[in-house]
């Protein structure tokens, strides 16, 4: 054993690297925030071998004043705190004080500075952590800082950088998102000589949606709301406020790409800000899915802790339930709205935006494409006696001739065509969704709007309808309840039957009376109204799992909407049952009235719309 000693600085500072700089893009990022830091407008990158090589980062900000620049390079060295009161209040991203330090400890530095009050710039370099003396040297005010050959004194830690095109891809990452923060400094990156980024600043109204677009493309903000949201009080977690845009369900990704989370302008992960984003989604987002976002919170400093991590790109809240609550609510509400679809949708009321007059113009509202029709399976057409009156004065269901209409529907021009939002009522008085005229294959809902044809699935438009019922409902206090005439007695096991005992009171909040008969036989007395009583013992059984399985308390709490969903299933109008016209216009009335109708509870599209232009354009009219 040797004995306890004081480690030389640079060792201290190489240890300390190994947390702060992890890799090119880690230094990359503490470069530019020093950047923002120091006031600059302009910022540009320059990277050789993926950032390995070299990382230049020049700005146009405050600059460093000689006698300071070589106190910059030194541990614990910092202009930006200087008590732990200004630490509770830190606004700048930097504050630790050793970016540099660690830098200088695993790579070759150069430092240029030039302070708004000097005449001409100083330069200072350093090797293997031994500083050079400042000299003169030529730069425009602001500051550049190279740093060359990466963990050249450290090769285990060499070993663990990936390629240069790898390196390069964090950089670039790392340098988008700093971007995406600031739209009004212009940002630009080179790799290898060759332009990749030139990020112009913007400013105005629109300049974080601008720079969004920049950056993620015009395919992100057409798919995507707007979200602008603020929370005004006089107690300081109040004063949340959340902006930015997040994807609608339709133009979900595969995967998590494209997720950006900014708090008070840093880029953060969070686990519980993560969830309520989840959250707000799951109700509308199939689970393989992921939205997209760039979401900006922001919130009193003093309400967040973000020293817990080397890199500060973890935080911790001191109401992390109450900034839960925030994010879920807002974006729920923003992603809520029935035919939320324009590119430039405000966030919407979640009450009727059918009637908003945002909405009144066709907007890029894609939803995956839908086949009409299956030549494997044959499709049966019910139309509708009003219809068929009108159509075929008077002679019914003339289904015989309707399989070669239909072999028509297959050309594949019908398998992408658009879909618009609906416009509000109009003078003629059609309704949003518009009139039913006929029933296809016992499975859609074929409606005439002012637009033209709408397409309606069926079970995943009631299923919604349904859904949303049931939540109504919980949300205020219990589900209705009917009692069956006859109950409905199935086979449980003990375990089953334990739970619906303990959890009676549970039950009959969601609308269920079930009780035991004997030791290996439940009975479902009444069940909610809004269900099939066919299905009686299918949602009991649902619902009892769901007891055994997550406890009273999660199921109503964060299972609640997974077994509502369970539930409306069991409600839903199945494949192939006939309905009337009334029951159709009924259906098409509730889904106008009800939010997130234009998702089914899995993420799918529940209705589209042909124009006649669209069919027009098919059948090549006017050509
Ligand atoms: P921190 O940012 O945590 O203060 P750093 O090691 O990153 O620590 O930087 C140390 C100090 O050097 C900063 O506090 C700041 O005063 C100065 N500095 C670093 N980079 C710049 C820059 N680009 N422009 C102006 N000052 C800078
Ligand atoms: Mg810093």
């Amino acid at each position: 054993m040797s004995t306890i000693q004081l480690l030389p600085d640079l060792l201290i500072n190489q240890i300390a690297a190994g947390e702060v700089i992890e890799r090119p893009a880690s230094a990359l990022k503490e470069l530019m925030e020093n950047s923002l830091d120091a006031d600059a407008t302009e910022i540009d990158v320059q990277l050789e071998g993926g950032g390995i090589q070299l990382l230049r980062v020049r700005d146009n900000g405050r600059g460093i004043a000689p006698n300071e620049l070589a106190l910059a390079l030194q541990r614990h060295a910092t202009s930006k705190i200087s008590s732990l009161d200004d630490l509770q209040r830190v606004a700048s991203m930097g504050f630790r004080g050793e970016a540099l330090a660690s830098m200088a400890a695993v790579a070759q530095i150069t430092l240029i500075s030039r302070h708004v009050s000097a005449t001409h710039a100083w330069k200072i370099e350093t090797s293997d952590g031994v500083q050079s003396t400042a000299a003169p040297a030529t730069h425009p005010q602001g500051t550049s800082v190279e740093m060359r050959e990466l963990y050249f004194n450290t090769p285990a830690r060499r070993k663990f950088l990936k390629t240069e095109n790898t390196e390069f891809a964090y950089c670039e990452e790392t340098f988008k998102r700093i971007a995406l923060s600031r739209p009004d400094v212009a940002f630009s990156l080179q790799h290898r000589g060759k332009q990749v980024w030139k990020l112009p600043a913007i400013h105005g109204e629109d300049a974080l949606q601008k720079r969004i677009t920049a950056i993620l493309g015009t395919e992100f903000s057409q798919g995507a709301v707007t979200i602008e949201s603020n929370v005004a009080g006089t107690h300081p977690t109040a004063r949340l406020s959340l902006s930015g845009m997040a994807t609608l369900p339709a133009y979900s990704r595969a995967s998590r790409d494209s997720q950006y989370l900014f708090l008070n302008g840093r880029f953060i992960r969070d686990k519980v800000i993560a969830h309520a984003i989840r959250q707000s989604y799951q109700d509308i987002l199939h689970h393989q899915r992921h939205p997209a976002f760039v979401l900006f919170l922001e919130m009193p400093p003093e309400q967040v802790d973000v020293n817990v991590h080397p890199a500060k790109s973890e935080v911790r809240f001191r109401e992390s339930q109450a900034v839960h609550q925030f994010i879920f609510h807002t974006l729920q509400q923003a992603l809520a709205a029935p035919t939320a679809g324009g590119g430039d949708l405000k966030t919407a009321p979640a009450a009727s935006a059918f009637s908003s007059p945002k909405l009144a113009q066709p907007s890029p509202f894609m939803q995956q494409p839908m086949r009409l029709y299956n030549a494997a399976q044959p499709v049966a057409f019910y139309i509708a006696p009003s219809w068929g009156d009108v159509m075929f004065g008077n002679s019914k269901n003339n289904s015989s001739s309707t399989q070669q209409q239909n072999a028509a529907l297959t050309d594949p021009v019908f398998a992408n065509f658009t879909d618009a939002a609906p416009q509000g009522d109009n003078e003629t008085g059609v309704p949003p969704l518009g009139l039913a005229l006929a029933q296809l294959g016992g499975i859609y809902i074929l409606a005439q709007n002012q637009h033209g044809l709408v397409v309606v699935d069926i079970h995943a438009a009631h299923e919604r309808i349904v859904y949303e019922k049931l939540k109504l409902a919980l949300d205020e206090h219990h589900i209705p309840s009917q009692p069956l005439l006859i109950p409905v007695t199935f086979h449980a096991d003990t375990l089953d039957i334990a739970s619906a005992e303990e959890e009676h009171a549970t039950l009959t909040t969601l609308g269920f009376d079930i009780a035991p008969l004997s030791p290996t036989t439940l009975a479902v007395r009444a069940m909610p109204a809004m269900l099939k009583q066919s299905q009686a013992e299918a949602a009991a059984r649902d619902v009892l799992h769901e007891l055994r399985e997550f406890g009273a308390t999660r199921a109503l709490t964060e299972r609640r909407n997974e077994m509502l969903s369970t539930l409306a299933c069991h409600a839903a109008v199945r494949a192939n049952q006939s309905l009337s016209i009334t029951e159709m216009n009924h259906i098409l009335r509730e889904m106008e009235r009800t939010e997130r109708s234009g998702q089914c509870n899995h993420g799918r599209p529940t209705w589209f719309q042909v124009t006649i232009t669209e069919l027009d354009t098919m059948f090549m009219r006017g050509k």
